[in-house]
């Protein structure tokens, strides 16, 4: 049975998952803003479990000390396309979970099964809740293959690796771009080998490299319309 069909509901889900920088957090908000749906961005989720764990001296290598202590953060994620800010234990990290620290360690952290079986079950309850209304946009690595199969529209996103630097570095407020691409290269080789991240069956390939934000929310907005005719 369907994760639809449980729900009964009619509200849409789009599953968006990529590489960092693809344009995949843009895309999403703007396309969310656009149809009048909900976004969920769980890369965010990783984020804050890694900093929490990395404010409590958790050895972030350790799979072991990391999964004793998942559950203990209370993580809620605001699901505002236009401003999705993010608490950890009732405090808003949006700006905390973008700093280096947590760059470097989120990747090993997103491979440890405890944390990614605890955030998908929130991540799920997020989508559940969302399909009482329109529906959702929800972005990630692994959305189309493990956190929501039936996705009415699945979405792979992905840029080259200079541009996803260039923009991902502009986004930092004008970082480097040879240590940003460095960063996103290294987290695309945990995230492709042990962590979630795989082309989900049925996923429309999206190379956004050669095309501005506002003309891949266009192709976007179009599928999913077309998706919904569908449905
Ligand atoms: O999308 P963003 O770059 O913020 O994600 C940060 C990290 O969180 C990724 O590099 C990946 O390790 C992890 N992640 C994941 N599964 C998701 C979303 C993010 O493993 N669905």
């Amino acid at each position: 049975m369907s994760e639809r069909t449980v729900t009964g509901n009619q509200g849409i889900v789009v599953a968006v998952d990529g590489t960092s920088g693809s344009g995949k957090s843009s895309t999403s908000r703007g396309v969310a803003d656009r149809l009048g749906l909900r976004y969920l961005d769980t890369g965010a989720q990783y984020r804050a479990m890694t900093w929490w764990m990395l404010a409590h001296d958790v050895d972030v290598h350790d799979a072991t000390a990391v999964a004793a202590r998942v559950a203990d953060p209370v993580i809620e994620s605001g699901t505002d396309p236009l401003s999705p800010a993010i608490t950890l234990d009732g405090v808003d990290v949006s700006e905390e979970i973008r700093s280096d620290a947590v760059n470097a360690h989120v990747s090993p952290v997103a491979t440890v099964p405890e944390v990614r079986a605890r955030l998908v079950a929130l991540q799920r309850d997020v989508i559940r809740e969302a399909l009482h209304g329109a529906g959702i946009v929800v972005e990630g690595r692994d959305i189309g293959t493990a956190v929501w199969p039936d996705a009415d529209l699945k979405l792979y996103v992905t840029a080259d690796p200079a541009a996803r630097a260039a923009r991902r570095a502009l986004e930092e407020g004008g970082s480097d771009a040879a240590a940003v691409q460095a960063s996103l290269e290294s987290r695309d080789r945990i995230d492709s080998t042990r962590g979630g991240l795989a082309v989900p069956d049925g996923a429309v390939h999206l190379d956004t490299t050669p095309y501005t934000l506002e003309q891949v929310i266009e192709r976007v907005v179009a599928l999913v319309e077309s998706a919904k005719a569908r449905a």
